[in-house]
């Protein structure tokens, strides 16, 4: 059974549900996130909600962590996101509901080793790692696709803590890192799908739902199967999370011109 990979949804309603409804019609019944649920979007709290319902668990991202504990190293407008999004969460009249959601912030998963579906023939890969960031850093980290050819021995030494593939989001751009080092992103590969070797090493980045930064706005996961990855591109109606953004003081406005752009 192949499982869909989510991340960086960034309480972009518009994309999450645009999301989940295609996994939903493609069959893929199983759904994980690799964090950032909030930050930066109008719909938190719809965000939380449907990612408490739909995925079997979720990892911490720096956002999620900026909303819970505190934003570390947060420019202005992602700062303002993030004491947003909190007032929205303590805003919550119901006081089962707020203290649930509380709950599911806190108990979110810094890393995740994630057995890998089993198909008809026997698995590539028996089990990935799943961190927001990288393994090194779990929720702080990046890894840019530049680094591949920038900072070999960076890659090098994450990829010397993963034992075979390691999924990632947080840079909101998808792609493969692999051990040459080299990034491949999704279009470069055949059919938009990477397919595992035995004994390979590599890092997937799953892009991200709600705020896409490869300069294609569609929103970006991936479906997991026994022997592959495959990325996945959704239109969604950017135009009304767009103007959400601009009705609410606290949310620069560039939050939501940047998701036309993908950028
Ligand atoms: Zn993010």
């Amino acid at each position: 059974m192949p499982t869909a990979v989510i991340s960086d949804v960034h309480a972009n309603g518009e994309a999450l549900r645009t999301v989940l409804a295609d996994i939903e019609a493609r069959g893929v019944q199983r759904i994980i996130c690799l964090g950032d649920t909030v930050g930066y979007g109008p719909d938190p709290l719809e965000c939380v909600d449907l990612v408490r319902a739909k995925c079997a668990w979720s990892l911490m991202g720096n956002h999620d962590f900026g909303v819970l504990y505190e934003p570390t190293n947060f420019n202005p407008g992602a700062e303002s996101a993030a004491f947003w999004t909190r007032d929205q969460f303590d805003r919550e009249e119901n006081d089962a509901l707020r203290a649930e959601r509380y709950d599911f912030l806190g108990k979110l998963k810094v890393r995740m080793v994630e057995q890998m579906p089993q198909g008809a023939e026997p698995a590539t890969v028996e089990s990935i790692l799943a961190v927001h960031g990288s393994p090194r850093r779990p929720i702080n980290e990046y890894i840019f696709p530049d680094d591949a050819s920038t900072s070999p021995d960076k890659i090098e030494s994450i990829l010397g803590r993963v034992k075979h593939i390691c999924i990632v989001g947080h840079t909101h751009v998808p792609g493969v890192f692999t051990s040459e080092p080299d990034f491949y992103p999704p279009s470069e590969l055949g059919e938009m799908t990477y397919k595992f070797s035995k004994g390979e090493k590599a890092v997937i980045n799953v892009g991200s739902v709600g705020q896409p930064r490869d300069f294609d706005p569609r929103a970006s996961y991936a479906i997991l199967h026994p022997d592959r990855v495959q990325f996945v591109r959704v239109e969604y109606d950017i135009a009304k999370t767009a103007s959400k953004i601009k009705a609410i003081p606290q949310l620069n406005n560039w939050l939501g011109d940047r998701l036309f752009e993908g950028r």
